[in-house]
């Protein structure tokens, strides 16, 4: 009985020695459809494990919640042992290993449905983008999805969700109408507009630290075709492209969302001909509108100089995720990144710097500068910030070995200093990883939002029992 006696030696010492684990244990057992895993169970291995694979959590418990009564149970469980609580959905987005914690795993809670007339998606927490882009095409519908559709819907919208409607339909929190939500005293309750109003701004926003959603309800657009894609160019035009690229943008519609990248495919078998080992400077974007029109922007490329590699063109939305091909399969992945005010010259010398290699590989995979903006600057809801930021900076890295992502910080941290300029101080958190996230939680949010986020904070889970999310402390 391996897990029994680890499972009572972490009790014992987070509840200072109270012998009460097991029995409570018992009962959550007996309450919960879904199962629930300790160390030494057979499954415990794959269910700590997130899609991150720099995250090495040994949580105390895990619960696979396949309802909110599950969600209710596994809450009184935490409070009955004093266990901290960690949620997972996928795992893309692991802020603080759920180290000797409760880990509420929501993958079994994945139904979506779709109301056709209503242009609307009631959306479980445990569903991926996938789910509901599958679904809502069938309806002519889109979800505000982002680049990958294995992200999962709920820690991506908490967080914001930046995707490639976002100039035109703004954040995928701005789209949320309703969250069901299990507060951290066990209360299952609805935050709206009309409910709980205060919970419902927290939760956009400051996402996973103040409660847990088990669905949410959002609107839905009429998309289905888009002229979208990437120019690929050869890494010598770096700087003339990125130059351009800061011209071209400010003449964009918001129909039309775009973002520029230095990528360096690295030189593995998955990656086709001619791309693999290559730097390429790709202009990646998607026009939701008319399609000529689409055509007429990216005709100006084309037109200025042709790409190397031609992949814009009009496609269904449901393919949305061929634009930014991000990988699939779970990998040990470093991000960093930083709200711009704008491009100067300097700034765009220092990301060819940082991105394009010079004298060898770099410890970074990409770099890519999304174009905010449009209906992102539009909307005011929630406690999500900086909606005035020109381009979302967004550094990702491969880093499967601490000397790895030692290298892939010293190197983003220069890049990052020399393009202090031009950053306007805020992050945005979901394109952090790891420490970086609870490090700099504060500088995601306004000053007023960060105060408002702390007294809601202290009211609703005033022992900090959510801390595996933002850090978010109660006032
Ligand atoms: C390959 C890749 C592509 C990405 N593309 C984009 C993009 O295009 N745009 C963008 O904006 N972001 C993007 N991101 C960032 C992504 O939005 C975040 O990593 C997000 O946190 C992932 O959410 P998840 O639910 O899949 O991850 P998880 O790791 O399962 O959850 C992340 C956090 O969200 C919170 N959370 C999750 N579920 C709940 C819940 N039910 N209740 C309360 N809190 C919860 C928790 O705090 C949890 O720690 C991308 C990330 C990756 C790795």
């Amino acid at each position: 009985m391996l897990h029994k006696t680890y499972l009572a030696q972490t009790i014992n010492r987070l509840t200072n020695g109270q012998q009460r684990g097991d029995e409570y244990l018992e009962q959550l057992q007996a309450e919960m459809t879904g199962a629930v895993l300790v160390q030494g169970d057979p499954e415990y291995d794959v269910a700590r494990r997130g899609w991150n694979l720099n995250v090495d959590q040994h949580p105390a418990v895990i619960a696979l919640v396949q309802s909110a009564a599950d969600v209710v149970a596994a809450v009184r469980y935490a409070r009955q042992t004093g266990l901290g609580i960690a949620i997972q959905s996928t795992g893309h987005g692991v802020a603080r290993a759920a180290d000797d914690a409760l880990l509420i795993v929501t993958a079994g809670l994945r139904n979506v449905q779709i109301d056709e007339g209503m242009a609307t998606a009631r959306v479980e927490a445990g569903a991926v983008w996938g789910d509901v882009l599958a679904k809502a095409q069938r309806a002519g519908l889109a979800p505000l999805l982002g680049s990958s559709p294995n992200v999962g819907v709920m820690g991506y919208t908490l967080g914001g969700g930046m995707g490639w409607l976002a100039r035109k339909y703004g954040m995928a929190l701005d789209s949320v109408l309703a969250f069901e939500v299990v507060t951290p005293d066990g209360r299952l309750v609805r935050a709206s507009a009309r409910e709980n109003s205060e919970l419902f701004w927290g939760l956009r926003g400051g996402g996973g630290a103040l409660g847990i959603v088990t669905a949410m309800e959002i609107n839905l657009y009429p998309v289905t075709t888009v002229y979208g894609g990437n120019l690929f160019y050869p890494a010598s035009l770096a700087k003339a492209v990125l130059t351009r690229y800061r011209d071209w943008v400010q003449t964009l519609p918001d129909a039309m969302t775009t973002s520029v990248v230095l990528m360096n495919y690295p030189p593995i078998p998955a990656i086709p001909e001619p791309l693999r080992g290559q730097t390429m400077v790709i202009v990646r974007g998607c026009y939701a509108g008319d399609v000529a029109e689409g055509q007429r922007l990216i005709d100006e490329w084309r037109t200025w100089r042709a790409p190397q590699i031609d992949a814009f063109g009009v496609m269904p939305f449901s393919e949305v995720a061929s634009i930014s091909m991000d990988p699939v399969d779970p990998m040990p992945s470093q991000h960093t990144g930083a709200w711009l005010s704008g491009l100067s010259d300097d700034a765009i010398a220092a990301l060819v710097r940082g991105g394009v290699p010079q004298d060898g590989p770099l410890p970074l995979v990409f770099i890519e500068l999304r174009h905010a903006g449009g209906a992102i600057a539009r909307h005011d809801s929630g406690a999500f910030s900086h909606r005035d930021g020109v381009f979302n900076l967004f550094i990702n890295g491969v880093t499967p070995t601490p000397e790895a992502r030692a290298a892939f910080t010293q190197h983003t941290d220069a890049i990052k200093a020399h393009l202090q300029p031009v950053m306007t101080g805020g992050v945005y958190l979901n394109f952090l990883a790891g420490e970086e996230v609870q490090q700099r939680t504060q500088a995601g949010f306004s000053a007023e939002a960060y105060a408002r986020l702390i007294a809601l904070k202290a009211a609703l889970d005033p022992t900090n029992r959510l801390a595996y999310s933002y850090d978010i402390r109660p006032a």
